[in-house]
């Protein structure tokens, strides 16, 4: 019901992909989509002020694509009190009628799907088969929580009880929900967290992250125009600093749902727990150190291609991305001469182009921090290949995807959000020690194993602590509904975004006894 993935999830970059003719007529379509696009906060009541922040292409600054204007101190307090007021009202709305308006939105999107491919491609540079990935995962973010939601909040639970007593559980939502999303699915997380805030029964003040405030305003007014009233869902573009710090120390604040690093997900924890105030729920879902595991038994083919979507795909800016392979050092060489063959195929260049299979990285900050960790591994590691980027490359903000030898994990001290993939070799007596490594950084997130023995599967999937394992494939790219999502440890709190278990962290859960 909810799955708009197809069949033809796979391609050569593993990533969710449509066909190359349907990418072919998409591609003509996004150009006749582009227009100037132009956010505001949306807050009844409250009037825009401040100067206008203009966006540029990733993939070429001097694309202009249009401007947003951020919400000052005042817009802040007035979206709290509007919030406050609208969220009874939401939570009254029989489930069913607060999972129709999802419902509509998902087909309205559906609909719409070349106008919001396009501010994928141009304001976040992603390429055309991860704008339409990620069309469709925002599609199936509204079914699966309106689903949910009918399912679970429909009608209360039963309990049992004695004669004469009747037991019952009924699910509300918790208040007023701040949800603070990343540019790095700026369409499917940013409609993924305010869909499940408002499917529980919330009112919802959104903070989307300023490298993709387009796309989120337009999903905002799709939600508008699909029913969702503008009390009810607010949208607050800004800083983090201003607008994000201001209303999570808010004691008006129930709940936080945020995806991000996970030192921003202990700052807003630390505010949260600040306020001596309700106790507010926080949803975190933040980085990893994702591992691929590659024993002698892996097929040397099938790794690559999938370590190469692991690593590559929308330019490694995904928590999910695979960050070090583990190859078991008897198919090592063969394995790094193979992936640095399939490196020398990988188109890095325009998004808007079918050809292409990685874009630019969001902006000239996160290009910078790449270079520094570049330029540190060029001296501690040794380069397996970095891929030429075309001389077009000079007016974006691009990194050449690299792969590096390493010879232990602890040359790694942070989440490295790029185009980057270590190679470690290791000896296959000394598994137990790649595992324990794996475990000691105290991320969680997702893990590759590539194996052909099913008891060393076991063992890796059952020692390693990861929220998403994924067996002979690539490691990214979950399907809602099918592979919920999230990590434990640093990598986030749970519940998994897309599984059957979200809804409930965003509800209050109510016992109604009654001696009848
Ligand atoms: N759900 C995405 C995936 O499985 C990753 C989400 C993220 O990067 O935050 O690839």
């Amino acid at each position: 019901l909810y799955r708009s993935h197809g069949e033809d999830r796979n391609n050569s970059m593993g990533a969710n992909l449509a066909n190359d003719d349907t990418l072919a007529t998409l591609a003509s379509q996004i150009n006749a989509a582009l227009k100037p696009w132009t956010a505001t906060p949306l807050v009844p009541g409250a009037k825009v002020s401040g100067a206008a922040n203009a966006v540029t292409n990733p993939a070429d600054r001097r694309e202009t694509l249009g401007e947003w204007t951020g919400a000052d101190s005042a817009t802040v307090e007035i979206a709290l009190k509007n919030a406050v007021a609208a969220q009874d009202g939401w939570d009254r709305l029989p489930a069913a009628s607060r999972a129709r308006i999802l419902e509509h939105a998902a087909d309205l999107l559906e609909a719409r799907m070349p106008e919001y491919m396009a501010l994928c491609v141009k304001e976040a540079g992603k390429s055309l088969s991860a704008s339409v990935a990620e069309v469709r995962e925002a599609v199936d973010f509204l079914r699966y929580y309106a689903l949910q939601a009918r399912k679970l909040f429909g009608a209360p639970e039963k309990l049992p009880g004695p004669t004469g007593e009747s037991n019952e559980l009924w699910l509300h939502g918790r208040g007023v929900f701040v949800c603070i999303s990343p540019w790095n699915f700026p369409l499917a997380i940013y409609l993924g967290q305010v869909a499940a805030a408002l499917a529980a029964g919330n009112s919802v003040i959104a903070k989307p992250a300023e490298q993709t405030t387009l796309i989120a305003f337009a999903a905002t007014k799709l939600l508008h125009e699909a029913g969702v009233p503008a009390d009810v869902l607010q949208f607050l573009p800004g800083d983090g600093a201003t607008v994000g710090a201001a209303l999570t120390k808010d004691p008006r604040v129930a709940g936080v749902c945020f995806t991000g690093s996970t030192e921003t997900a202990w700052a807003i924890n630390r505010s949260l727990a600040a306020r001596n105030a309700s106790i507010a729920a926080l949803i975190a879902e933040t980085g990893g150190q994702n591992a691929l595991i590659a024993d002698s038994s892996a097929l040397p083919e099938q790794l690559v291609k999938d370590a190469m979507a692991s690593a590559f795909d929308s330019a490694g800016q995904r928590c999910s991305a695979a960050r070090v392979l583990f190859v078991q050092s008897d198919i090592a060489d063969k394995v790094v001469h193979m992936l640095a063959g399939a490196m020398d195929e990988l188109v890095v260049g325009d998004p808007a182009l079918i050809s292409t299979d990685v874009g630019p990285v969001i902006d000239e900050d996160a290009r910078k921090i790449l270079a520094d960790h570049a330029a540190r591994m060029d001296k501690e590691a040794k380069l397996i290949k970095e891929v030429k980027l075309p001389p077009a490359a000079a007016h974006g903000s691009f990194f050449a995807p690299r792969a590096y030898e390493l010879t232990s994990l602890s040359q790694l001290t942070r989440e490295v959000f790029g185009p980057v993939l270590h190679v470690i070799r290791y000896e296959a007596d000394k598994l137990d020690e790649v595992l324990a490594a794996i475990n000691a950084t105290g991320y969680g997130l997702t893990l590759g194993i590539h194996s052909r023995i099913d008891s060393t599967v076991e063992k890796i999937a059952k020692t390693v602590k990861v929220g998403n394992c994924y067996v002979n494939r690539n490691q990214i790219g979950a399907v809602v509904g099918v592979q919920p999502f999230g990590g434990e440890g640093l990598s986030g709190t749970g519940p998994k975004a897309g599984g059957p278990h979200y809804l409930l962290r965003f509800a209050s859960e109510r016992t109604l006894t009654i001696n009848t």
